[in-house]
């Protein structure tokens, strides 16, 4: 496909032309929000007839903004005529999807086609504090835009995902795994580095919206993620929209205490489901045992091998987590929950005891059930990057909607 490129931030200013009722622009939100899709979708999206959307789509198209991508794999298969996909043209815009992670921070750039164009990782170690990372974030964006050879001016908006319940004006307000972050406008502070809309949320929103758009919750409008890492989080999404609760703060499953007379927890609570479920702990114990430090890839690695100790340390912290469902399944009896972060590469190592404990606690029991009443608890598509890839996901539902500045 021939896509001549476009003058810079030509979608802002017809998206700023147009009333947000006007057929091209809910097609353009819809493009945005979704990817690509056909026109048959797009009228069932945006509830206009299919004249109206053609209407739109033309215009759009000779102004180059919308682009035809034929579907190759359709016609392989030979259904007829191949259908087309129409998606915004990825030369009209770019945005930048920022992870802060627990010791380093991850970055990506995609375009408004929802392609993922070129992807770094800063390593920085615990603890980092956000007056020494923002030169490093900005000249890493500069750089991944020089290698893909895109102009940075096209840049849209910034996504950033962090650990901890971010308020709506962009606050954080628990520090999570970054307790110098606790409390700064993360919105503010990203948006006087860019100079573009900066959307900010919870890691665990930010996984939730990227399993959803692009991963294992397609289609599904009711579903929880569950994410174990190196702290425990979460998200709900109900009717299609994550429940956020009235300051952000819900889904916070790590902070549910399952012991009142247990340890004492970073939040200032006893008995964390994330003190026993996390495997901050076990790493430690591990890297003891070992006596070198060990990460969780290598624990997971140790655990594949048969190394009996990881094996235990990974299966007790899956037995938590199950506890830890089965309590969030009596409450909300989800249909599929998906299970994120990076233990979840531990796969069946982890599932299994989960599941396990999941059934041996929530209230109703496999047993009386209908296979298709049971909830499915599984591995999402992208255990260590759906953050990253929803904070994409914040920019593409959001840099076009007006009101967002
Ligand atoms: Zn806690």
């Amino acid at each position: 496909v021939e896509i001549t490129s476009l003058p810079e931030n030509k979608i802002k200013g017809i998206m700023e032309r147009l009333e947000g009722a006007a057929p091209a622009s809910q097609v353009i939100r819809v493009l945005s929000q979704q990817g690509g899709m056909s026109a048959a979708q797009l009228a069932r999206a945006t509830g206009l007839a299919r004249s109206t959307i053609s209407m739109a789509v033309n215009d759009l198209k000779a102004e180059q903004i919308v682009v035809e991508l034929a579907d190759i794999q359709r016609s392989v298969q030979g259904a007829g005529r191949p259908g087309t996909t129409l998606t915004l043209n990825p030369d009209a815009g770019t945005c930048i999807g920022i992870h802060l992670g627990i010791e380093d921070i991850q970055i990506v750039v995609a375009d408004m086609a929802h392609s993922f164009l070129a992807e770094e990782t800063i390593s920085l170690g615990m603890d980092y504090e956000p007056d020494d990372v923002l030169p490093a974030i900005r000249k890493t964006c500069a750089a991944l835009y020089r290698t893909s050879k895109l102009p940075m001016s096209g840049l849209l908006g910034v996504g950033v995902s962090v650990s901890g319940p971010v308020r709506p004006d962009g606050v954080l307000l628990r520090g999570g795994i970054l307790p110098k972050w606790a409390g700064i406008n993360i919105k503010s502070l990203f948006e006087t580095a860019f100079r573009r809309p900066v959307i900010a949320d919870n890691e665990s929103n930010c996984a939730a919206l990227a399993e959803m758009k692009w991963g294992a919750a397609r289609g599904v409008s009711d579903f929880v993620i569950f994410k174990m890492d190196m702290g425990v989080g979460g998200a709900i999404v109900s009717n299609g929209k994550l429940v956020t609760g009235v300051a952000g703060g819900a889904g916070e499953f790590g902070h549910v205490s399952i012991n009142p007379e247990g340890e004492l927890c970073r939040c200032g609570n006893r008995g964390c489901l994330e003190l026993y479920a996390s495997f901050a702990r076990p790493l430690k114990q591990l890297s003891r045992v070992h006596k070198r430090r060990v990460t969780m890839e290598q624990a997971i690695a140790l655990a594949e091998s048969g190394d009996a100790g990881a094996l235990r340390l990974i299966a007790d912290a899956g037995a938590y987590g199950g506890r830890g469902l089965a309590m969030i399944g009596t409450i909300l009896n989800p249909p599929l929950i998906l299970v994120g972060g990076r233990m979840a590469l531990a796969g069946d190592l982890l599932l299994q005891p989960m599941r396990h404990a999941h059934a041996k606690h929530a209230l109703l029991h496999n047993a009386e059930l209908n296979p298709e009443s049971r909830t499915v608890i599984r591995v999402g598509k992208f255990p260590e990057r759906d953050s990253l890839l929803g904070a994409v996901g914040l920019v593409l539902d959001q840099a076009l909607v007006k009101g967002v500045s």
